[in-house]
């Protein structure tokens, strides 16, 4: 079946084929139960070409299914491609909701123009979430904490081994239900500390979402596993925090100063920004500077650094530990940072959620 929705775009409508072999309301049921991350996938997908010389074209919601690429196609071989990350949230009165999507919609157009890929109108990246929601909505999930992950990415499809930016190239949305990132409560997390290996470097790709700087972060975070922790954290210059590869980082000071790194060579986390905001509005001072790793071992050896903690969409908010060295650790001990850490967690959860008071204007709803 083939029937046409209007495009944020007049001259374009969004062609739709729903999928004869959608998931029953029983399967789809026993997934929802218990989805896990990342494991499982809706049964549609949205499809959008674009051409250098036709611009954005024939915008499609199919039934969830491979993608056709030539061997050559460019993303294969020189890794143009970028990507989001964010989820859809359902409310007690069933509604379903997104957050701060514009957000995601201008930090992908900021990565477009780092890899040299087209920038999707924001227009037509929010409108692509709600033609998914509109076939998929019955995947997102309705216990306390599960959502359905969105992911919007855009690649170089142009059969093509000379270098220089593609001609021809896809923007699709797949969305996968996930589960309550922690189960018996949000555990500290343990981090590992990398000096071998660098996540970015100045002019590099590192404010960019892009697979590239997730393949050469995988090595040290094989080897953050190896060392008993679950995460590593990358340094600037052998010296400045970085983030954690996919989550950004935030330390706490004894006073309620929440201190985070800034820097060109990581990729702005919209949790992050938004935690800070609701820290901001409750009055603690928030500063965004250059950090050393200096800085944080000695104020931890001083107390005057008491805690710290990482966000980014999947895990929402998590307070670190342990900071383990080659030659060094840093221990949280005390509660404070972590009590912090996990009430603004509540917060921003509560908002995403709708059980507190939007005062930002951050929801969009998707299914309406
Ligand atoms: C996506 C991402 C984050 C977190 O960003 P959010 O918008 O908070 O999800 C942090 N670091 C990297 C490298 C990322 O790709």
């Amino acid at each position: 079946m083939t029937i046409d929705l209007p495009l944020a775009r007049p001259d374009l409508t969004w062609a739709v084929t729903t999928n004869d072999n959608a998931k029953s309301a029983e399967e789809r049921d026993a997934i929802l139960a218990d989805p896990g991350f990342g494991n499982h996938f809706t049964d549609h997908m949205v499809d959008v070409c674009w051409s250098a010389r036709g611009g954005w074209h024939r915008p499609r919601v199919s039934p969830y299914g491979p993608i056709p690429l030539d061997p050559a196609a460019a993303v294969l071989h020189y890794a143009q491609e970028v990507f989001e990350g964010m989820k859809a949230y359902r409310h007690g009165d069933g509604s379903i909701w997104t957050f701060r999507p514009y957000e995601n919609a201008a930090r992908m157009q900021r990565s477009a123009r780092r890899m040299a890929l087209p920038e999707l109108p924001s227009d037509y990246f929010i409108d692509s979430l709600k033609q998914l929601i509109a076939v998929d909505g019955a995947w997102v999930p309705s216990a306390d904490g599960t959502s359905l992950y969105l992911r919007p990415f855009m690649f170089a499809k142009e059969a093509f081994l000379g270098v220089r930016p593609a001609q021809k190239v896809g923007y699709y949305v797949i969305a996968s239900p996930a589960g309550a990132y922690f189960t018996g409560g949000v555990q500290p997390v343990n981090i590992w500390l990398s000096t071998d290996y660098a996540r970015a470097g100045k002019g590099g790709t590192g404010a960019a979402k892009t697979g590239g700087n997730y393949a050469s972060s995988l090595l040290p975070q094989a080897e953050a596993y190896e060392k008993g922790c679950q995460q590593v954290l990358f340094l600037d210059e052998g010296e400045y925090l970085e983030e954690l590869g996919g989550m950004n980082i935030v330390l706490v000071r004894r006073d309620g100063t929440l201190v985070t790194p800034e820097s060109d060579t990581i990729l702005e986390g919209i949790t992050r920004d938004s935690i800070l905001q609701l820290a901001s509005d409750r009055g603690h001072t928030v500063e965004r500077r250059r950090v050393t790793i200096t800085e944080w071992r000695d104020g931890v050896a001083s107390s005057e650094i008491v805690g710290a903690f990482a966000c980014g969409t999947a895990a929402v908010v998590v307070p670190i530990g342990r900071l383990l060295a080659e030659d060094f650790e840093i221990v949280h001990s005390g509660p404070a940072a972590d009590e912090l850490a996990l009430s603004l967690r509540a917060e921003l959860t509560g908002i995403q959620y709708g059980r507190v008071e939007d005062r930002h204007g951050w929801m969009q709803r998707l299914d309406a």
